[in-house]
C-alpha cells in the first residue's frame, strides 16, 4: 500500500463544470453474484463510465470512483452489502486503496457499512456527508454507521475536481449530497429521485415544496447520465419527467382540494393517467396521491 496523499484530496468552492458524455455501460465489465433458482443476483456491478462504477445490492445502488488516489465509495448500504462491496472494488480496481466514503445521506438502509469497507481494503479513508448529517450521526452512535470525518454545507470537490458534492436543499432528506463527474458528465442521486417511477409510498420522509427547487436544482448540474440509489440509470430527460411528474401530482391534489375533495375522494379520483406505465404505479400512485393531500392539509393548517 503506497502512502496517503491527503494533501491531493482538496476541498473547496467549485465555480464552474462542464462535462462530455460516455459510451453506455459496457456489459463485459459487468459481474454478478447469481442465486440459485434464476432469480436475479444478490448484487452486480457495471462500468457506467471510464474508472466509473455502479454497485447493485438487491435494490440499492452505490456508486464507486477509481481516482489516481485511490477509490471513493459512495454509501456502503448495509453490512452484508458492504462485505461485497469490498470485493467488487477489490475487483474492478486491483491493489487500489480506498480514499474515501461519502455517504449520499445518512438513512441507515443506504449508509451502513462504512467500517466494513475500511476493515477490508486497509483503509482508514475518511467519511464524507453533507454537514446536516453529522449531529443526528453522532447522537445515534452506530458503530456500523459511523458520523462523518468531515462535512460540507453547499459544495465540495474531492480528489482533484474528479468528484463534486453538491447538497440541493431539503428533498428527500435534509443532508442529501448529490455526486457529479465532471469528467464523465454523470451524476449520482439517491432517493429524491429516479427513473420513471413513483415516490417512496406516501412521500412521507419528502420535503414540498423544497423538492421542486432541489430537482430543478439537480438539472442546472450539467450531467448527461444519471444513476439511482435505487432501479436503472437514466439522463437529463429523466429528470424532466420526474420533475413534471411531482408538479402534475401537486397540481392535481391542489384542484382536488380546491373542490373540496377529501383524501380518500382525491385517492380515488387523481389517478395520474399520464403515468401509468410508471414503476409502482398499482402500489404507490395512491399512496402519493394520499401524501400529497395530507402535506396541502399541513401547510395550510388545516387536517
Ligand atoms: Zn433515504
Amino acid at each position: 500500500m503506497r502512502p496517503r496523499r491527503r494533501t491531493v484530496w482538496i476541498m473547496g468552492l467549485l465555480f464552474a463544470a462542464c462535462g462530455g458524455a460516455e459510451p453506455a455501460a459496457d456489459p463485459s465489465s459487468s459481474t454478478a453474484a447469481t442465486p440459485a433458482g434464476g432469480e436475479p443476483p444478490i448484487y452486480e456491478t457495471t462500468q457506467v463510465a471510464d474508472g466509473v462504477y455502479q454497485f447493485r445490492y438487491r435494490a440499492h445502488n452505490a456508486l464507486f470512483i477509481v481516482t489516481e488516489d485511490g477509490v471513493i465509495a459512495f454509501d456502503p448500504i448495509s453490512v452484508d452489502a458492504a462485505t461485497a462491496y469490498a470485493e467488487e472494488i477489490a475487483t474492478h480496481a486491483p491493489g487500489a486503496e480506498l480514499a474515501a466514503i461519502v455517504y449520499s445521506h445518512r438513512d441507515a438502509d443506504h449508509a451502513t457499512g462504512a467500517p466494513v469497507l475500511r476493515d477490508a481494503l486497509g483503509s482508514d479513508a475518511p467519511i464524507y456527508a453533507h454537514e446536516n448529517a453529522l449531529a443526528p450521526l453522532r447522537e445515534a452512535a452506530d458503530p456500523n454507521l459511523p458520523p462523518p470525518d468531515d462535512t460540507f454545507a453547499d459544495r465540495m470537490t474531492l480528489a482533484d475536481g474528479a468528484l463534486e458534492l453538491h447538497y440541493l436543499g431539503r428533498s428527500h432528506s435534509d443532508d442529501m449530497a448529490v455526486g457529479f463527474l465532471p469528467e464523465h458528465g454523470l451524476a449520482f442521486a439517491v432517493d429524491f429521485v429516479a427513473a420513471d417511477r413513483f415516490g417512496y409510498r406516501d412521500l412521507g420522509s419528502f420535503y414540498f415544496p423544497d423538492m421542486f427547487e432541489a430537482i430543478e436544482g439537480l438539472l442546472e448540474i450539467p450531467f448527461e447520465r444519471i444513476v439511482f440509489g435505487h432501479g436503472p440509470p437514466g439522463d437529463r430527460a429523466t429528470i424532466e419527467r420526474q420533475l413534471r411528474y411531482y408538479r402534475d401530482l401537486d397540481e392535481a391534489v391542489r384542484a382536488a382540494i380546491a373542490d373540496g375533495l377529501s383524501e380518500d375522494e382525491t385517492a380515488a379520483q387523481v389517478l395520474m393517467e399520464d403515468y401509468r406505465d410508471w414503476d409502482r404505479y398499482d402500489d404507490w400512485r395512491e399512496l402519493n396521491v394520499r401524501g400529497m393531500h395530507r402535506k396541502h392539509r399541513k401547510l395550510s393548517g388545516t387536517s
